[in-house]
């Protein structure tokens, strides 16, 4: 007889984006004409940018020609593409990452998704709370934590982002072995200092722990002071992989690019205490599961890196940050505290009630989709997040409507 993988069976079952839709859908069928605003999943809206559309145009031409058409690449990614991401991304900025140390993957959910694979099933992890699902539900199904118990999976460590500690959580009393962190935050729109990070790569260091930190959302930040890798961070090559992607950055979420970070130096140990470098693990675990990303692909992805690939993308983060400033703006005017929506494209507003109610609040009475904070976690309760990935018409629009909605509900 053939078993199921019972940790399966302990994953939450209801998808935090698919009830959305059940819910929107049902209302829809009620009110065929509300004209819905999608606030709620952070799927980016806008075209790639012109630059990529002509490296992927003339990489499909040398596709179709026997002299240009390329096979199996190598599955770390195209030289060409990572030295443009060691160059651009990290040298640029002071920080020392060779091209060899930049990994090319279809995506940063992957990425994260695959990456606890390499390590002991046995392992002390701590996530956020709140937190992007997928660190969590891909330790559940490898067996890494215990049953689902009032909100939180047996046997890991919650690091609970709350309005206290500006949705920044400090490395806990106890030692962990691996800490998933991600700044700007997902879903709190919250970014870390240089000192905070630090003593997360203090703490690292301390209990030889491995730091997954998650920068898909990099690109986000304006305020120079703060750090846009964890590599900024002195000690960190040693403690941390980071992980980046085109999606959210380059309007890549249906084209599919990201890439991740492992220093020579980060390592992870043994029984006896011996050290093996995640690079070469990584290396080990892609070369069995994983072919490379696509060769245009990777050629839309280097066209970034061009002087006017730079200012493309860099209007597109423009434009998704005034709407994040629309929408931060509307909310604090209305009475609501809000965090992120300055360096992030996410806006984490507390509603002073139950995060589900006041999503059926803004779906009935405004016909905005949000998200329910407590989605993603216990200290997300209270909380709905708002997207600025939309058109300005839909945010001005949806805003406008919550403020009557809201006005009427006083
Ligand atoms: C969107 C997102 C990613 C990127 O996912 P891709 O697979 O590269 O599209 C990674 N981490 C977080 C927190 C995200 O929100």
């Amino acid at each position: 007889m053939i078993h199921v993988n019972e940790n399966y069976l302990k994953l939450q079952s209801s998808y935090l984006f698919s009830h959305i839709n059940q819910k929107v859908a049902a209302y829809k069928q009620k009110k065929p004409d509300a004209g819905i605003i999608k606030l709620g999943i952070g799927d980016v809206t806008r075209a790639l940018p012109p630059v990529c559309i002509e490296a992927f145009h003339n990489a499909v031409d040398e596709m179709g020609k026997d002299e240009t058409f390329r096979g199996y690449g190598p599955e770390q990614g195209y030289d060409f593409l990572r030295e443009a991401i060691a160059a651009n991304d990290f040298a640029s900025r002071g920080i020392t990452i060779s091209a060899d140390e930049v990994y090319v993957s279809d995506g940063a959910k992957c990425d994260t998704g695959n990456i606890q694979e390499l390590f002991d099933t046995g392992a002390k992890i701590a996530v956020p709370d709140p937190v992007y699902p997928v660190y969590v539900d891909t330790n559940v199904m490898a067996g890494r934590t215990g049953n689902l118990k009032d909100g939180r999976y047996e046997g890991l460590v919650y690091l609970e982002s709350t309005e206290e500690n500006g949705f920044v959580p400090m490395p806990p009393e106890e030692a962990v072995d691996l800490i998933y962190l991600c700044f700007p935050n997902n879903p709190t729109g919250a970014t870390a200092t240089k000192a905070e990070l630090e003593r997360w790569v203090e703490y690292a260091h301390r209990n030889k722990a491995l730091i997954l930190f998650d920068a898909a959302y990099e690109t986000f930040i304006r305020d120079q002071s703060l750090p846009r890798s964890i590599f900024e961070i002195e000690g960190a090559r040693e403690v941390a992989v980071e992980f980046r992607s085109f999606s959210k950055h380059a309007g890549f979420t249906g084209t599919r690019c990201a890439y991740t970070v492992i220093p020579e130096s980060c390592v992870v140990y043994d029984g006896k205490g011996k050290a093996h470098p995640v690079g070469k693990l990584w290396v080990r675990r892609q070369t069995t599961k994983f072919n490379g990303v696509s060769y245009p692909v990777q050629r839309a992805a280097e066209a970034v890196y061009s002087k006017a690939g730079k200012a493309q993308v860099r209007k597109l983060s423009d434009f998704y940050l005034e709407n994040a400033a629309v929408i931060r703006e509307a909310m604090t005017g209305l009475g609501y505290t809000c965090a992120g929506g300055e360096n992030a494209p996410y806006i984490w507003v507390k509603t002073g009630e139950d995060s589900w109610k006041f999503f059926d609040f803004l779906l009935e009475k405004a016909n905005v989709v949000c998200t329910p904070g407590s989605g993603f976690g216990a200290c997300g309760e209270g909380y709905i997040r708002l997207s600025a990935f939309n058109s300005r018409e839909n945010v001005n629009e949806a805003m406008a409507r919550i403020g009557d909605a809201a006005g009427s509900r006083r």
